[in-house]
């Protein structure tokens, strides 16, 4: 039996290429069916072209050239259904150990939400109770990336007011809002936010923004709107303290304090590595070190796929559902299911498109 945790894009591939070939598998999810996708903000545009997040060769169509989440998340709903895929929703692996030579046991909890997320953060340390537990020969690990957030660590960060997720942007308008984040998510949601009427103060760590860090056709937008002072910005910045009022920090001249009524800290994610720990997957740099020709870690019979396989990534995104596809056909390959793995070459993604 061979068990994926993890129904984001890429473990929802993986399953539907073992069922295809009628290979046991079981399917379990900490939330619903992409749970990470699920919590983007309402509304986001997704930046890879629809065609190159379609997957299991069934073709992605949305109305308009870019796709938005919602329609990302009814195609993926609508593949699951198409392939009657047994996804086990919010049931959390909780702990996955080594039982016999050949088998894992692995123990498995009812679980509120998907690992990731405004929700995630929130959580207090769960304490499981309803555990089941199974014997599995193998175990794919298609578990994502974008699990807890990057803390700034400086006092007032875990206030009712301040998150490091945007949520619906209707609920910012006519409020002061100070952005913190130097990435795409800072570049887009200030942009979203001044167009629903909030007042938008951009703080980033550089000098300026870099162009191969921001979507093209976000940049001009971005830099029209800070030239006409549309929206204010704060270079150099170093965040210190937040308060009920005031977003303080400084730059390289002077000690800044920002008005502010919500504050977004939108300074990326890490991934949970506690399964990887269980297991004894060797990390080197927070990033799970696999076989690139098979997906499978140091440890026999367990593979990682996925942005999963990235680890937590620091300056700049580089793996996405569109050269992840790939991973699948490796571990079909290694699984001895096809013949031979894809020749993709793992095109390099222009970082602009992060
Ligand atoms: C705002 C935003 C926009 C983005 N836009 C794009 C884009 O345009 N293109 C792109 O390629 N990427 C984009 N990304 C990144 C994107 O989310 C990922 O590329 C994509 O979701 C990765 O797919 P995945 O299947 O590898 O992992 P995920 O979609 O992250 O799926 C992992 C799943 O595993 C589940 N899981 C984890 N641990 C457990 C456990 N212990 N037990 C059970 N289940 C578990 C999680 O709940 C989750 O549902 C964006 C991210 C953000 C935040």
């Amino acid at each position: 039996m061979i068990l994926v945790v993890g129904a984001g894009p890429i473990g929802i591939e993986m399953a539907i290429e073992l069922s295809r070939r009628n290979v046991p598998f079981r399917i379990v999810e900490a939330g619903s069916t992409a749970s990470t996708i699920e919590w983007y903000a309402p509304g986001t545009e997704i930046f890879s072209s629809p065609e190159r997040i379609a997957i299991a060769d069934i073709p992605f169509e949305p109305q308009t050239r870019k796709a938005f989440r919602e329609d990302y998340l009814v195609y993926l709903r609508n593949v699951v259904r198409q392939f009657k895929l047994p996804i086990e929703h919010y049931r959390r692996v909780v702990r996955i150990e080594k039982s016999t030579a050949d088998n894992f046991k692995v123990a498995i909890a009812p679980s509120s939400h998907g690992v990731g997320g405004p929700l995630e953060e929130a959580e207090t340390p769960e304490s499981f109770s309803d555990i089941e537990t199974l014997e599995v020969e193998k175990i794919i690990l298609a578990i994502g990336n974008l699990h807890v957030p990057q803390l700034s660590n400086v006092p007032g960060e875990d206030s009712t007011w301040v998150s490091h997720y945007m949520s619906e942007p209707h609920r910012y308008s006519g409020t002061r809002v100070t952005i913190v984040g130097s990435g795409n998510s800072a570049a887009e949601a200030a942009i979203r936010l001044y167009h629903v009427g909030a007042f938008v103060t951009l703080c980033h760590r550089n000098e300026g923004f870099r162009p191969k860090r921001i979507k093209p056709w976000l940049l001009p937008e971005l830099e029209n709107l800070i030239k006409e002072g549309k929206i204010q910005v704060v270079t150099n910045f170093q965040l210190k303290e937040i308060t009920r009022s005031f977003t303080m920090g400084s730059n390289d001249r002077e000690i800044v304090s920002i008005a502010s009524d919500f504050v977004l800290l939108l300074t990326g994610y890490r991934q949970k590595t506690d399964l990887f720990d269980q297991l004894g997957v060797t990390l080197v740099d927070a990033q799970p070190i696999v076989d690139l020709n098979t997906m499978e870690t140091n440890v026999p019979n367990v593979y990682v796929i996925g942005t999963a396989a990235a680890g937590t990534e620091s300056g700049g995104v580089k793996t996405f559902i569109e050269n992840a596809h790939v991973h699948v056909n490796r571990v079909l390959h290694a699984l001895k299911l096809i013949e031979r793995a894809h020749i993709t070459l793992d095109r390099p993604v222009d970082e602009r498109e992060i």
